[in-house]
């Protein structure tokens, strides 16, 4: 079965996001016979360009499926264009304030109403509110993508996060109040200041990844995780998601049988971020394409030390940089599109 993958370029310099737009099935014959899927949406202005790209390059304006993989700005933003401007049958994202009376038990203050908490979500978590409001007026179906959650014949099947461990972040969302303690395993650690890193060699047999601890944000650490399984090829998504949801999802992975080692394409979490990916992970979830969202002339995205690290693991790696990258399998060939050039091996990294 043939498919394409398209990666949207996102913002430039230091902000950057996700837009991905996917095809598979029979990529020659009518639109029944292929599935479309579109994974965040980035800004207003590549939600604008996700669009024209699914009309002239799959030929449709239906979209099967858009998945929002967590509220933040740079993936969910775009999204309100693509649910206005196609017909999207189903909508796949977590609606924070839909779960508020199971979340209320852990904040301080104890006259907090799960009304009041649900209010106070919504309004912070404005973009993901507004996708919400735009799939009730248009009849857009809503499902949250939970661990467990299968679609198109198990083609597709949502790794992660459980509906336990997405509680538990939620908790620590940067719009809730303050919970009452670490919540276990489920608490992220504070967030560090990036500084500007100085420069140390690297080695393709020395491992710079070693440091398994996760200092990603909540939020990111709640992104839906889609794993697809066409015709025995096997792509992962993983949004912003940090080591701990990464690691959750491949145990939830190894429940089911499912080998995330050798992907044919890994989408790597956050831009390409050193703080979502350490050697521990990539050991349980690699791929033998990586491929990586972020801008060009951003000094933070991606690391190197990540490209390296996926390098290590055997990935030819991508980076969308300012232009649409394009993961083709049998698919139709693309007037004017060249081949990708991938990430070179770097002999120094960011520490
Ligand atoms: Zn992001």
């Amino acid at each position: 079965m043939a498919y394409e993958i398209d990666y949207i370029p996102v913002g430039e310099g230091e902000k950057g996001g996700d837009a991905i737009a996917l095809r598979f099935g029979n990529l020659t014959g009518p639109r029944t016979e292929q599935t479309v899927i579109v994974i965040d949406g980035g800004t207003k202005e590549s939600g604008e360009t996700l669009v024209n790209h699914i009309k002239t390059y799959y030929g449709t304006e239906i979209v099967d499926v858009v998945f929002c993989t967590h509220p933040d700005a740079d993936h969910a933003s775009g999204l309100t264009v693509v649910l206005e401007k196609l017909n999207v049958t189903t909508l796949a994202m977590h609606r924070p304030w839909e779960h508020a009376e199971d979340i209320k038990k852990h904040f301080v203050n104890g006259r907090i109403t799960s009304s009041g908490l649900s209010d106070k979500l919504e309004k912070a978590l404005q973009h993901a509110s507004d996708l919400e409001a735009i799939a009730k007026k248009k009849g857009v179906q809503i499902v949250e993508p939970f661990q467990g959650v299968t679609g198109f014949n198990d083609a597709l099947h949502v790794l992660g996060p459980s509906k336990e461990y997405y509680q538990g972040l939620l908790a620590h969302f940067r719009s809730t109040p303050e919970p009452v303690a670490a919540l276990g395993f489920l608490a992220p650690a504070v967030r560090a200041i990036e500084t500007v890193a100085k420069k140390i060699q690297d080695f393709i047999h020395i491992d710079l990844l070693d440091d398994d601890t996760d200092s990603t944000s909540a939020e990111n650490n709640s992104s839906a995780i889609v794993f697809l399984n066409i015709d025995g090829h096997k792509i992962l998504f993983t949004g912003d998601a940090g080591k701990t949801a990464l690691h959750l999802a491949a145990d939830y992975a190894d429940t089911k049988g499912i080998v995330l080692t050798g992907l044919n394409l890994l989408d790597v979490p956050h831009h390409g971020s050193k703080r979502n990916m350490s050697s521990k992970v990539l050991k349980r979830i690699n791929g033998v394409i990586a491929s990586i969202s972020a801008p060009q002339n951003s000094d933070k995205h991606p690391s190197k030390k990540v490209i390296n690290g996926l390098k290590k693991y055997g990935a030819l790696v991508y980076v969308t940089k300012n232009m649409t990258l394009c993961h083709p399998h049998l698919a139709p060939t693309r007037q004017g599109w060249g081949p990708a050039v991938q990430e070179p091996f770097h002999d120094y990294v960011e520490e």
